[in-house]
């Protein structure tokens, strides 16, 4: 069965279940109500305050256990830190529909792959997915209908995967809003370790360094927070129990990252030891560059705050 969506964006799920009601399932049903989906959502979440939370706004029918939120699902979706994936998946396993596509929205893709695909029985689909949006806040107020507008959906289908089961997920995201692409697994992890875990890593440190420095200066760091610091440390306030999770889970492409990171810092701070303005000015007109980049592929905006406030203002 298939429920309509406006606009000839067809969702072909009927029953939609979220497993984990934070920042990205309440987005995801968010989205769904906003593109017109006429089907079934249901929900769980962990711990009751979570769960009684998402019931008052609306979220989804909720339910006490993984395995009443996926019975009769078409559609599930894991959407728990990485860590957590693999003992949801083995909980909601005897409860899956028979045909069903089991789904995650996790940050990385090899670690949640190996603990989930083992669990999963034979007649369910398993096609890993990573939503490349979010925002440093969680929880199931956190969600707003907007988040994947224009943002990256990356599907890493594995190599026995279903063909129909991808086009649903595709067109699923693609009426949420997302461009979806489809990756390797291991490339995902290389790539994400670039553009997304070691900048987080390196926030949290410029954090941990004002915070040191906060002892010697007595709170200037905070007060005078230039939007250098401000702007390049807003994600080091990204949920710890996510990032760790991120971290343990993707460890040698985010060392190798790092790696390279601590080269070229080395190499930085050579040039500003050794005064060679021309190295560093070419340095600097190349990075401009390529950060406008990243502007001009409608992947951020312009604004000093990067247009969240406008965007999260929609729900
Ligand atoms: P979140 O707002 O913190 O929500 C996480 C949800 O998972 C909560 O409902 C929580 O329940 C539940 N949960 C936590 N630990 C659990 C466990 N051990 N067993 C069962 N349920 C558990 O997180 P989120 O930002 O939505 O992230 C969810 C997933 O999306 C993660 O895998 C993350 O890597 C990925 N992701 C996040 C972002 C981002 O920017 N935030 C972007 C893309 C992808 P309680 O509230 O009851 O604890």
């Amino acid at each position: 069965m298939t429920a309509p969506a406006p606009e000839g964006r067809a969702i072909p799920f009927a029953h939609v279940a979220l497993i984990g009601l934070g920042l990205i399932a309440s987005s995801i049903s968010h989205a769904l109500r906003r593109a017109g989906f006429a089907g079934r959502i249901t929900g769980t979440a962990r711990s009751a305050e979570t769960r009684r939370r998402a019931a008052e706004l609306g979220l989804c029918e909720v339910f006490d256990t993984p395995a009443e939120a996926v019975a009769g699902a078409d559609l599930v979706i894991l959407c728990v830190p990485v860590g957590a994936m693999g003992a949801v998946a083995q909980e909601i396993a005897p409860a899956l529909a028979e045909g069903a596509v089991v789904s995650d929205v996790g940050s990385v893709k090899g670690a949640v792959v190996a603990a989930v695909a083992p669990h999963l029985p034979p007649g369910v689909h398993f096609v890993p997915a990573h939503p490349l949006a979010g925002t440093e806040h969680s929880g199931p107020d956190a969600g707003f209908a907007a988040l994947f507008d224009n943002r990256w959906c990356i599907l890493t289908p594995l190599p026995d995967f279903d063909p129909d089961a991808v086009a649903r997920l595709t067109a699923f995201w693609t009426a949420l809003g997302a461009h979806v692409d489809e990756m390797e697994v291991a490339r995902h992890d290389l790539v994400l370790a670039v553009t997304s875990h070691a900048p987080h890593l390196i926030a949290y440190t410029m954090v941990g360094v004002a915070d040191h420095m906060r002892r010697v200066t007595k709170n200037e760091v905070i007060k005078y927070s230039a939007a250098g610091f401000r702007d390049f440390t807003r994600i080091a306030a990204s949920d710890p129990t996510m990032w760790r999770d991120v971290f343990l889970n993707n460890k040698e492409a985010t060392l190798e990252i790092l790696g390279r990171f601590t080269e070229e810092l080395f190499m930085l701070q050579r040039a500003i030891r050794m005064e060679d303005g021309p190295f560093l000015h070419e340095y600097f007109t190349r990075t401009r560059a390529i950060r406008r980049g990243i502007i001009e592929a409608g992947q951020d905006t312009a604004a000093p705050d990067f247009g969240r406030v406008v965007a999260e203002g929609r729900k």
